[in-house]
């Protein structure tokens, strides 16, 4: 009898919504997958359970204090090395022991690390969209001359890359026409406009099919998610901008389209349930139980689709301008909404001034060339003191 010994996994933000899907995933196959290394910034008793239950040999937290916490809840009950900081996160992506980095860190925290996988040469399962957005040039870069596999666990990106052929190089040899990228409209898209201005952070994370992190719930209700996930296609899928078109669709079950010369429309379709795309990713090419139950079209009964309103979702005019700028522009975009998202969630900032925080900062900060990380790091850096300036302003 064949034995096949397990693939090491690093799952970078294991407390997020996108942490605990892959750990339930994971949780399934344990004669296929072993956990390296776990990672967070709070919910440290969470991340001491999942410690307990998975016995990684690494957890990694963002400051010392929280390692001191760590150590104190695992002391006697497991052997799990307890890492503190960017560089033990960067360290637990990259260690030649792994194989396969789950990218779930929310926003600009997970590039470094992120990218430390990719330079390693690993497999790496991409949520953290905002690290591509901001660094495209240089993940395209990195990804080439180490060789790493980076598969989309955005359900969107992961459905067109199931409707693409593999490997998809360019996407007119494949004879592609149109890559049609679905949203469901958040919980916003028939709220009266007039309404928008005083919406609370806990009516805009009450997302009616997905239940996800707050900063992304946030960005599914401007829409500046779908923005994000435009950019986050044009750099995975080598696409132009107008390759791509947004379309709505209220009930995430068409998960996004592939349109093909000869008139045929692939959609790949399924519950919206994350544990699918991570499933998918995680044993690509293989196919693997996720959990998920099958989807059941008699029960669903329709599907519906409408063109996106960009008067009511400003973020999603800018993200398209920010990729028709290119450079530097959709570096600026995600930070500058990081810190609008961030003031939202707080109580300062009302949710329609998130878009006008944002074009700001755009028509402030100057265009230039991604020419490294530092450089990425120096204009989001700037980006995010523009946006500050700009709420201040408010
Ligand atoms: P979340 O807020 O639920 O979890 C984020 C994780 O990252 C947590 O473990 C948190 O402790 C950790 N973290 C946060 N800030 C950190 C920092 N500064 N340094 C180190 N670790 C930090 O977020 P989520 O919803 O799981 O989303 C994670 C990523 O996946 C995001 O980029 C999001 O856009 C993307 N994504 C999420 C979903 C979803 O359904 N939740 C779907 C598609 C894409
Ligand atoms: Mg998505």
């Amino acid at each position: 009898m064949q034995v096949i010994s397990p693939q090491h996994i690093t799952v970078l933000g294991s407390t997020g919504s996108i942490g605990r899907s892959t750990l339930d995933v994971l949780a399934r196959h344990p004669e296929k997958y072993s956990i390296f290394a776990l990672t967070a910034r709070e919910r440290i008793a969470e991340l001491a359970q999942q410690c307990r239950r998975f016995n990684p040999q690494f957890a990694v937290v963002t400051s010392d204090e929280r390692a001191e916490e760590l150590r104190a809840l695992l002391l006697g009950e497991s052997d799990t090395q307890v890492l503190s900081g960017v560089d033990g996160l960067c360290q637990v992506a990259a260690d030649t022991r792994v194989e396969i980095v789950m990218a779930a860190i929310v926003g600009a925290a997970g590039l470094r690390p992120t990218l430390a996988a990719v330079n390693a040469g690993k497999k790496v399962l991409l949520a953290n969209k905002e690290a591509l957005v901001m660094a495209g040039p240089v993940f395209q870069q990195a990804l080439s001359l180490s060789g790493a596999q980076l598969l989309p666990i955005d359900s969107e990106h992961n459905a067109i890359f199931q409707c693409l052929p593999y490997p998809c190089e360019n996407l007119e040899a494949a004879g592609v026409e149109k890559i049609l990228l679905t949203g469901s409209g958040g919980p916003f898209r028939t709220r009266a406009v007039a309404e928008l201005h005083a919406v609370t952070p806990d009516e805009a994370c009450a997302h009616p099919n997905w239940s996800m992190g707050r900063k992304i719930s946030v960005d599914s209700a401007t829409m500046m998610n779908k923005g994000l996930e435009f950019i986050e296609a044009c750099y995975l899928f080598k696409a132009r901008p107008e390759q791509i078109e947004v379309v709505v669709h209220p009930q995430s079950i068409v998960h996004s389209m592939v349109q093909y010369r000869d008139g045929s429309l692939l959609a790949q379709m399924g519950n919206p349930d994350m544990r699918t795309p991570i499933a998918h990713a995680l044993a690509f090419p293989l196919r693997v139980d996720s959990g998920v139950p099958a989807l059941d079209l008699i029960t669903q009964g329709r599907l519906d689709f409408e063109a996106p309103d960009f008067s009511r979702f400003p973020c999603l005019r800018l993200a398209r301008e920010a990729v028709d700028e290119g450079k530097s522009s959709p570096t600026v975009l995600n930070a500058a909404n990081e810190i609008a998202v961030e003031a939202f969630l707080q109580g300062r900032l009302a949710f329609t001034n998130i878009a006008a925080v944002i074009e700001k900062v755009m028509n402030r900060a100057p265009v230039v060339e991604l020419s490294g990380l530092e450089t990425v790091e120096a204009i989001d850096l700037n980006a995010r003191e523009l946006a500050r300036q700009a709420l201040g302003a408010l």
